[in-house]
């Protein structure tokens, strides 16, 4: 009676661990580890759940996911595995990016970055990404595809369709909606063509943005904002899933903000809030109890600080030239037009996340690539270090970029941490980004579903690219 239970055990494994498809010929050029059963061994930790950093580990893989992890001296190695000392390198979940695009805005021109963005988001990785509006939906929906049928490596995506906007003038790329039923339509369209989240943007009524929410979630979509006709609890009380960007994009503090209309002020008056006022704490408070989850995106609101942005010359190497040019024209002006963030903005935005956390609020990040020098991966990484800086410990940093991402998305008992049954996500990173942040950069491999890509080959495939394809 006694063995009945232990034969059970052995034969479940053999019908989960079925999930390693095979490299294709599309991936092989950048993959460095590819075996059934793999050991990495004597690494620093970070699980992505907010634990503190475990020294000297082991973690096992197997067909895709994640068998074993603990104490280098308590994780037995499997017969047959490759075993790969990880001697003074991190290992961390992978990452799971919300508030990615897969298009690049930058002086005069909108380019997809088709081939260029899931390398580079890989390279830098990101295993898992959720796009924020879509400028180009049918090429990102294609671009999807190849990945998913393996023509080329990069993240699993969940992508959003077009903007959705309640008015799109001549050369916009935004889908305007005139009313609550031509909303519904919409919806139920990119349904089924394969969003599995929409972005509400700009100028929207409550009643056309409730008709969206509550149609994507008779399809089992989710729908993120970037609002400025509605407060956050406007969009919080019809129903929405997630706000991004946080603090700076909430009007509700524009004095004479006019119901269902954008203010003309949004985004530089919140400097002047005071974000420890009781209507601040309280706007808060409404966005976790009703369970409204944010996307940090402190990285590229940096890029508008004239004191403080930098291009970071790895990531202008992935710019074709032409492009590159008018990266660095739009750097050179800043502070002199366009979006302008102060300091005590971006401090205030900062402390706006501490609370919201602190309130047991759910939040994410993403890059939110745009032509200022924000380049996937690249961003995501940028906000680890924003987030160490706002006060976040280093382990609640990467929980905000795996775990919190990977819950955002529903699919944390998949993966979001490195647990045992968890899909084999991981980033190998060489150094200490606990102790020295600026490591986060120092990607050496990015596993995804148990498969390791050599970052550096991935990157070296995007040089050049973004803004042609
Ligand atoms: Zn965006």
């Amino acid at each position: 009676m006694r063995r009945l239970p232990v034969l059970l055990l052995a034969l479940v494994p053999a019908v989960v661990h079925a999930q390693r498809a095979p490299v294709t010929s599309g991936q092989r050029p950048y993959v460095s580890v590819d075996a059934p059963v793999v050991a990495l061994t004597h690494a620093r930790v970070v699980d992505g759940t907010g634990a503190a950093a475990r020294e000297d580990q082991t973690i096992v893989l197997r067909d895709g996911l994640i068998a074993a992890s603990g104490p280098t001296t308590q994780v037995p190695i499997p017969a047959g595995a490759t075993v790969i000392d990880l001697a003074g390198h991190t290992v961390t979940p992978g990452f799971v990016g919300l508030h990615e695009h897969t298009y690049f805005s930058q002086g005069s021109r909108t380019t997809q970055m088709t081939t260029s963005g899931p390398l580079a988001y890989l390279a830098l990785g990101l295993t898992t990404i959720r796009t924020g509006g879509s400028m180009f939906p049918y090429q990102e929906l294609n671009m999807q595809r190849a990945v998913q049928r393996g023509d080329l490596p990069g993240p699993r995506m969940h992508i959003t369709g077009p903007y959705l906007n309640g008015t799109a003038g001549v050369g916009s790329m935004n889908r305007g909606l005139a009313s609550p039923a031509e909303a519904r339509r919409v919806v139920a369209y990119w349904a089924e063509e394969g969003a599995t989240w929409l972005k509400l943007q700009g100028n929207i009524s409550r009643a056309i943005a409730a008709a969206v929410i509550d149609e994507a979630h008779k399809h089992r979509m989710q729908v993120t904002g970037h609002l400025c006709s509605l407060s956050f609890a406007d969009a919080a009380a019809i129903g929405i899933d997630a706000l991004e960007h946080g603090f700076i994009t909430n009007s509700a503090y524009v004095p004479g903000k006019q119901p269902d209309v954008c203010p003309a002020e949004n985004m530089r008056i919140q400097a002047d809030v005071d974000g420890k006022s009781a209507e601040v704490q309280a706007s808060i408070r409404d966005l976790v109890a009703k369970k409204v989850a944010l996307t940090s995106t402190l990285a590229v609101y940096e890029t508008f600080m004239a004191d403080r942005a930098k291009l970071n010359p790895r990531a202008m190497e992935l710019l074709a030239p032409d492009t590159r040019r008018e990266v660095e024209v739009t750097h050179a002006s800043l502070g002199k037009e366009g979006l302008i963030v102060p300091t005590r903005l971006l401090e205030k935005m900062m402390e706006w996340e501490r609370d919201f956390v602190r309130a047991g609020g759910l939040l994410g990040a993403g890059v939110d690539p745009w032509g200022t020098g924000m380049l996937p991966g690249f961003g995501d990484l940028r906000n680890y270090e924003l987030l160490v800086e706002a006060g976040f410990p280093p382990p609640e940093a990467i929980r905000i970029m795996s775990l919190n991402g990977a819950t955002i998305l529903r699919e944390q008992a998949q993966r979001g941490s490195i647990e045992p049954k968890k899909v084999a996500d991981l980033v190998v990173i060489r150094g200490n980004p606990v102790a020295t942040p600026s490591d986060i950069y120092n990607v050496v491999t990015v596993f995804r579903d148990g498969v390791g890509y050599d970052s550096a080959k991935l990157l070296a495939a995007a040089k050049g690219l973004v803004g042609v394809r």
